[in-house]
């Protein structure tokens, strides 16, 4: 049988890093819990080794349980009847292992019955449970909402709230509206304060709401009357028991099936406010957001993965001209760009992790004491590294996701045209990821501020100071070149101090940056484990090289009179 996290030793070799030593000592509060649950780690590798045999578990329900329902759960869908969502037959066995299996609230403290676990090895249990199936890996990781809660909600809604989700109950995060997509200033769902019965009120509808039947949902709508911008919105706790909102249909999609995504009609539905009013989508939802972008890296990181294993057996079962077709070079060309992708973005992933891990449990301990100064310039830090990173992980994964799952098919010929190969869900499924928590061109807007500021290059900078094996020495000279040519791009574009010239190659600048930084990662992991790392590092590096020159062309050629050929 399968198990996805042992049959992946990249996932264990980034359980490892050193980073994670601060991380622990963090999280664990120098390993107070000890006293008081014996399940909490001793010391440091002793953490590591919860968290190893955590994830062995998780990979074990995701090979014997999640990956054996997946075609099922495709063809079979959730319904809805009576305004209640119910779930395929293979979804509800799943979510059972997974609450028997004691992974809800995985990340909250042990006092509410969470596992304390760490943001980083979190975030692998969801992305392994995305590679066997992604839209389980939705109504599973949406357990994640309880992070805001727990952020920005008061003692008493801990107490009442966390407890439900590690014990297995279900979250939704309902933001976006028929008119309120990227544009989530314009969310119009009304809010509005009942005396007498001393509580928030919410009316309107809310579309494409994943799990939207979820025991607790994050509602984000508009408390202040007559406002209509992002100031005048606040966050909201809906809990089901009250009643109150309807599912009135759930969509008919392209993929991620087992996912139930709905739209929901709030009627006079009783709900408590998080945090303070008109914080909700300038504090709470950013933050909530970024949780989720994170989420869907890994659920990307994942569908690569899938499609990667997928495209390898058949290339390698299948004979065409009297051999495999893998031994044709056009076969493992795709494949090794497939694999280096995947080992770029989850690169790219799990340095992000560890960065939100870390400004994370630092804000944490501030809720308990004053940080120390070293602790504030600790946390600033990794929080603008985590913001910085985070658009880039969630676009760079997503695109490499749809990338893969195109090439798989294309590795399995006529065949991955065919509903009985898997690769066929896996590109159905991979196609939203660039969509939803905000598309790879709401990311760009995100990241491009750290271009023009000069964060990204500084970064690239500080890894090339890095010292690498002799092995990976050439390839880190050809990315400081890479790394040149992104900068007279940038300089090039600034001085032409035209905007929309800057929003018309953004995508191409973080593209550039992305691929740096991946490829610097994919050398430093190479260093450490070459046998897990060198030839992705190779390919990489080749296959960055060629898009960052495409880009410097494109750019470097651009005459800004021609913007107006490109408008309609
Ligand atoms: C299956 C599914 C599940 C979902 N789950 C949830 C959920 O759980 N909770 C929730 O709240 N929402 C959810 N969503 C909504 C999702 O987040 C939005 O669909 C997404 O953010 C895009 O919004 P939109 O569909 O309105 O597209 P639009 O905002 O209308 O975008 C259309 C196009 O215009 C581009 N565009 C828009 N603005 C800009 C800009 N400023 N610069 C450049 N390009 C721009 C976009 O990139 C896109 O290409 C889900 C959607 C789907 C399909």
């Amino acid at each position: 049988m399968a198990n996805y996290y042992t049959d992946i030793p990249e996932l264990k070799y980034h359980l490892n890093n050193p980073m994670m030593e601060r991380i622990c000592e963090l999280k664990e509060r120098e390993y107070r819990d000890k006293e008081e649950f014996d399940y909490a780690p001793q010391d440091y590798a002793d953490a590591i080794d919860s968290y190893d045999k955590v994830l062995e578990i998780t990979g074990e329900i995701t090979g014997e349980i999640i990956a054996p329902n997946a075609e099922g759960v495709d063809a079979e869908g959730p319904h809805c009847a009576n305004g209640r969502v119910e779930y395929a037959s293979g979804t509800k066995q799943n979510l059972d292992a997974m609450v028997k299996a004691g992974l809800n609230g995985m990340t909250m403290p042990r006092r509410f019955g969470g596992l304390n676990f760490p943001i980083t090895p979190y975030t692998m249990c969801a992305e392994i449970v995305a590679a066997a199936d992604a839209g389980f890996g939705n109504i599973w990781s949406l357990q994640d909402c309880i992070e805001t809660l727990y952020e920005f909600g008061n003692e008493d809604q801990h107490s009442r709230f966390i407890p439900r989700v590690c014990a297995g109950e279900t979250m939704s995060m309902d933001l976006t509206e028929p008119d309120a997509g990227s544009d989530l200033q314009s969310v119009m769902l009304k809010a509005t304060f009942d005396e007498k019965e001393n509580c928030w009120r919410l009316n309107g509808v809310k579309r494409f709401i994943t799990n939207g039947d979820a025991d607790l949902h994050l509602v984000l709508a508009r408390s202040e009357a007559g406002t209509k911008d992002g100031r005048g919105l606040s966050m909201f706790i809906y809990d089901k028991r009250e009643g109150g909102v309807n599912v009135r249909r759930i969509e008919n999609k392209l993929g991620i099936h087992g996912s139930p995504t709905c739209e929901l009609v709030y009627k006079n539905a009783k709900a408590e406010l998080c945090g303070d009013r008109k914080l909700g989508l300038i504090k709470y939802v950013m933050a909530l957001m970024n949780g989720a972008r994170l989420g869907i890296a890994a659920q990307s990181v994942g569908l690569s993965q899938a499609a990667y294993n997928e495209g390898l057996a058949y290339a390698r079962e299948r004979k065409q001209f009297g051999k495999a077709i893998i031994d044709f070079p056009a076969v493992y060309d795709m494949l090794a760009i497939m694999k280096a992708k995947l080992d770029a973005g989850r690169a790219l992933l799990y340095q992000t992790a560890r960065y939100v891990d870390i400004y994370k449990a630092l804000d944490d301990i501030a809720r308990e004491r004053k940080l120390t100064p070293e602790e504030r310039k600790e946390q600033k830090q990794y929080a603008k590294l985590a913001d910085s990173f985070t658009p880039l992980a969630k676009g760079m994964n997503s695109e490499y996701a749809n990338q893969n799952a195109y090439d798989c098919i294309q590795i399995h010929g006529g065949s991955g045209f065919m509903m009985e190969y898997a690769c066929q869900r896996i590109y159905r499924d991979a196609r939203i990821t660039s969509i939803y928590e905000g598309t790879t061109q709401l990311q760009t807007v995100a990241a491009i501020r750290y271009v023009t500021n000069g964060s990204y290059l500084a970064t690239i900078r500080d890894f090339e100071a890095i010292p690498c094996s002799a092995e990976m020495e050439p390839l880190k000279a050809r990315l400081v070149e890479m790394a040149n040519k992104f900068e007279a791009s940038m300089a090039k574009v600034k001085e032409s101090q035209n905007q929309e010239l800057l929003d018309f190659v953004a995508r191409r600048l973080m593209e550039m940056a992305a691929d740096i930084i991946m490829a610097h990662l994919l050398i430093q992991d190479a260093t450490k484990a070459p046998e897990l790392f060198a030839k992705s590092a190779v390919v990489y590096t080749h296959y960055v090289e060629a898009e960052i020159e495409k880009h410097q062309g494109y750019i470097g050629r651009f005459n800004t009179e021609e913007l107006s050929s490109y408008r309609p």
